[in-house]
This record gives C-alpha cells, sequence and structure tokens, in this order.
C-alpha cells in the first residue's frame, strides 16, 4: 500500500484535459506547448500530453528537461525561463530552444553553441505590460538586429507572457500590438518568424472573444491543463476535469474536542494569534499532513468537512458532519501553489492511475 500523503495523478483525465486545449487553441491554428514546471518535469505525465498532442514541452528548470530526456521523452524541448549566463552550456545541450531577453545571455549561448558545434534557436520575449521578463519595445530593433548576426544562435520567433506577475490581461489591444511587432519585424529583417508565442492559461477569454488572433501561433499552457481552469478569474473551463490530479492524506487522530482552545492565548507555531469561535464540542481530525507538505490556502477537501487550520505536519479537520476515523484517507482538491507545493515537497508520494 502506498504511504500517504500522495498525489492522485489521473492519467487519462491528463490526457483528455490536454486533448480538450489542443483542440480549443487548434481551431485557430495555435499550437500548444504544454509546460511541466509544476510537476517537475515528470516524464509520465510529459509523455501524456505529448500523446495528446502537444507541439512542444516547456519547462522553466533545464533540470526537469534533462529529466525527461533522460527518461528518453521525445520531444522538441523549450526552456521558458531567461537563462542564466551560468547554465548556458547545459541549455544549449538540452533545449531546442530557450526564451531569452538579455544580450549578454544569448552571447553566452551562442558561445557554447559554437564550442558544441551546434546552433541554438532562441525567441525573444517582449514586455506588454505585465513587467515580468521581456524585452521594451523600444529595444527590440536594436536587439534583434544584433541577434541575426551572431553565429551560434538563430532567432526563431517571438513570445510574450502577460499575467502573470503585474495580472495584466491579454486583451485586444495588446495582443493586436504584440502581433504588429512581429509582422514590423518580419518585414524590416525579411524574415519568417517559426513561433510566435502569445501567453498562457490567462489567454483563454482572449481567444474566446476574437475571432482575429493575429499572427499568434503557439500558446504555453500549463495550469489549464492541470487544475482545469483559466488563469484570469480561475474560471472552469468547460468540459475540463477539475480533478485530475487530488492530493490523499490520512487521519492519524479523530476525536470529539472544544472547538474553543482552553488557557490564555499567545502566538502560534507561525507567530500568529489565532482566535476561534465557539462552536461548542465538535468531532476533530488531525490528518497527517501539513505545511511541509502543501501549500494548505490551496486545498479543498472533496469531502463535508473543513478545514480549521494547520501547521508543520497537522491539518485539523472539523468533521463533524462527515465523521472520520483513523486510518481514513481524505481526498483533496488542490489549486495552482498547492499542486507545487506538493511537487516539490519530499514527503509527498505520487501514485498514477
Ligand atoms: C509558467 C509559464 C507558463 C505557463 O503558465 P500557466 O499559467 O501554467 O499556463 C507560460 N509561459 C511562461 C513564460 C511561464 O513561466
Amino acid at each position: 500500500m502506498i504511504k500517504a500523503p500522495y498525489l492522485e495523478i489521473n492519467i487519462s483525465k491528463l490526457y483528455d484535459n490536454t486533448k480538450k486545449v489542443v483542440d480549443i487553441f487548434g481551431v485557430k491554428g495555435i499550437e500548444v506547448t504544454g509546460i511541466t514546471k509544476v510537476v517537475l518535469g515528470e516524464p509520465r505525465i510529459a509523455l501524456c500530453l505529448i500523446s495528446a498532442g502537444v507541439n512542444s514541452v516547456g519547462d522553466s528548470r533545464i533540470e526537469n528537461i534533462i529529466r525527461m530526456r533522460e527518461d528518453n521523452i521525445n520531444a522538441k524541448f523549450i526552456l521558458i525561463r531567461t537563462p542564466s549566463v551560468s547554465e548556458a552550456h547545459y541549455i544549449v545541450r538540452y533545449a531546442d530552444i530557450s526564451f531569452n531577453t538579455e544580450l549578454s545571455v544569448i552571447r553566452e549561448l551562442a558561445n557554447a553553441a559554437i564550442k558544441q558545434d551546434t546552433i541554438h534557436d532562441i525567441v525573444l520575449m517582449v514586455e506588454m505590460g505585465d513587467l515580468r521578463e521581456g524585452i521594451l519595445q523600444h529595444d527590440l530593433d536594436k536587439i534583434i538586429g544584433k541577434v541575426i548576426k551572431m553565429k551560434g544562435v538563430r532567432l526563431v520567433g517571438l513570445g510574450t507572457n502577460l499575467a502573470c506577475f503585474g495580472g495584466i490581461r491579454p486583451t485586444r489591444k495588446n495582443m493586436d500590438q504584440f502581433s504588429f511587432l512581429a509582422e514590423k519585424f518580419e518585414k524590416k529583417y525579411n524574415m519568417k518568424f517559426r513561433m510566435i508565442s502569445g501567453g498562457n492559461s490567462a489567454n483563454f477569454d482572449w481567444l474566446f472573444a476574437n475571432k482575429d488572433i493575429g499572427r499568434v501561433n503557439n500558446i504555453r499552457l500549463g495550469e489549464s491543463i492541470f487544475i482545469g481552469r483559466e488563469t484570469l478569474s480561475r474560471k472552469h473551463i468547460e468540459g475540463m476535469h477539475l480533478d485530475a490530479i487530488t492530493l490523499v492524506g490520512e487521519v492519524i487522530e479523530s476525536k470529539f474536542k472544544d472547538s474553543l482552545p482552553e488557557g490564555e492565548i499567545g502566538q502560534d507555531a507561525f507567530g500568529k494569534t489565532p482566535l476561534f469561535e465557539d462552536k461548542g464540542k465538535m468531532l476533530r481530525a488531525i490528518v497527517g499532513l501539513g505545511r511541509q507538505d502543501v501549500s494548505v490556502d490551496g486545498l479543498t477537501p472533496l469531502i463535508p468537512v473543513d478545514i480549521i487550520g494547520s501547521s508543520s505536519d497537522h491539518l485539523i479537520l472539523d468533521a463533524t458532519r462527515f465523521p472520520l476515523s483513523v486510518g481514513g484517507h481524505v481526498k483533496f482538491r488542490l489549486n495552482y501553489a498547492a499542486l507545487l507545493s506538493c511537487m516539490t515537497s519530499p514527503f509527498v508520494a505520487r501514485k498514477f492511475i
């Protein structure tokens, strides 16, 4: 028997979700890059995304890309975080394409590629208002001009990323401007961009609202595939599973206790002064699951119990409405932060079904 806590990863639901987004974007001629960073490049999941039709696999960490390659996953791999100078050599060796914003990094990639006797493909990320990574629009011309003269690297496209840091929505206006830039520089430099990568799981509203999606021909999707929601308002995408990946914890104590702690109140384990409502006696179940395993705020129990609170290793539930006994398992739905934290915790096992 698998030891709890564990993530239950339903491969056929993940396949359905992936197929669905590939179809939704495919109708408008946009190919999907499946983003595996939240699952740390888990090879079985990468395989599932590939068999459901993603055009390529993207990850923010070269370690995850190496993991997939070493597991003989056959795909086009894209490093979606701008590389650091110190890893340039690995990026060229293991990634087919990398997203870039800094000339000094691109020079390092070019040098590494020349040493490895290869050519490394790059996409330039453009700042369209979200203020995370991206080349300012008025610097783009100068940088493209320099990059296309470099040996060792080949410019294959432009990308943009919205709604990640500044929360800026992809709209007709900023997306049209992005397409306009792509066209402008194709004309100016007499070349064709292979990849015009227009965003992430925040681009569903934009896609549904606009017939004309401009020059965008690629989208990078992670959260929508794994969680089943778009990311601007976390709306459920019709037809997608919300429970492709769930977390299972085990009850380690279940007792009727007061709802109000007894004694003088000081700080709790995390420096907060807790406040409780007196609800009389309740059935309190403790699940052996805590902040070392998961970002607790992102958990939703799939049975009618309420989360009262948590510490490093304990999750306390009000199980009065749904009595739980020791040894019983409780299943939770996860948001993105919770999934990320479980995937990076050494204490959470994985079960594939
Ligand atoms: C994480 C990431 C994505 C995927 O975002 P989701 O919201 O998970 O779809 C796309 N592009 C970049 C640059 C990212 O860092």
